[in-house]
């Protein structure tokens, strides 16, 4: 992490796991045992139907709500789907765009780059999710793959936005299998990133966005991978759905301040 230039990001990604009355529990849990300090923003991204008890939830606290999907229309003819300006009204703050499982459902890289779009423009915060598959990592592609990954997502974007959008590294043999990439592994990756974002938009922008490694990030391992120099949060899965275990790893995110 490097807080010089940005804030580190500690977001629990809850996927289709818990129930309103559940969230309403688990918000009572966390903000118990919730750490006074402000070393880190605190995300919460939980199912479309559970974001009015986490927002009623985090009232006055410095806990963020998320949503895990966006549509990129506004409004309309489009069943199932939700609108930026219904999750900026409900209280969510962020919205985490192309998570592998959404991408594996058929989300495109062309969605994912009208859905940040909308995002932006209705003033959520992107999550952006990239991440090479174990068969590209083995085959020496991975850095080609993110390159790509991340130059279409970002594709047309205002380049004073940029700074506004927080992107994560997930590799995708690391997602909710207990394989976390190694510190140096995250580190790499997360660097090249950088890197390509530097290369697009210069070095001050570059140093301006929030990168986080996901994949089976927990209490044991997050003090190693958030203390590399590109590293600046987590998207946790699995171990976000524990309080207790979030929590640990906002304190391990605060051993690196
Ligand atoms: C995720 O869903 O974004 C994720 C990283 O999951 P897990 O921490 O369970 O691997």
């Amino acid at each position: 992490m490097n807080r010089k230039y940005r804030r580190p990001v500690i977001a629990g990604n809850w996927k289709m796991n818990m129930t309103p009355s559940e969230t309403r529990d688990y918000l009572a849990r966390f903000r118990a045992e919730l750490p006074k300090g402000r070393w880190c923003d605190i995300v919460l991204c939980v199912p479309a139907v559970c974001i009015p008890a986490a927002v009623k939830g985090a009232k006055d606290s410095r806990i963020c709500v998320g949503a895990q999907n966006c549509s990129a229309f506004s409004s309309g003819a489009y069943t199932g789907e939700i609108s930026t300006a219904m999750l900026t009204d409900a209280g969510c703050k962020y919205v985490i765009l192309g998570h592998s499982e959404r991408r594996a459902m058929g989300e495109t890289d062309a969605d994912v780059n009208a859905k940040l779009k909308a995002a932006l423009a209705a003033g959520l915060t992107p999550i952006v999710c990239c991440g090479e598959s174990l068969a590209q990592r083995e085959s020496g592609v991975t850095e080609e793959w993110i390159s790509m990954q991340v130059k279409c997502a970002l594709e047309g974007i205002d380049p004073a936005r940029i700074r506004d959008v927080v992107i994560a590294y997930e590799p995708i043999w690391a997602i909710g299998t207990g394989r976390t990439a190694t510190p140096e592994q995250a580190q790499e990756v997360c660097a090249h990133i950088r890197a390509v974002l530097r290369k697009l938009w210069g070095a001050k922008l570059a140093r301006s966005v929030s990168i986080l490694y996901g994949g089976s990030m927990n209490e044991r391992n997050a003090a190693d991978l958030l203390a590399r120099p590109d590293v600046d949060g987590g998207l946790i899965g699995g171990a976000s759905l524990v309080p207790e275990k979030l929590i640990a790893i906002i304190r391990a995110a605060q051993r690196d301040a």
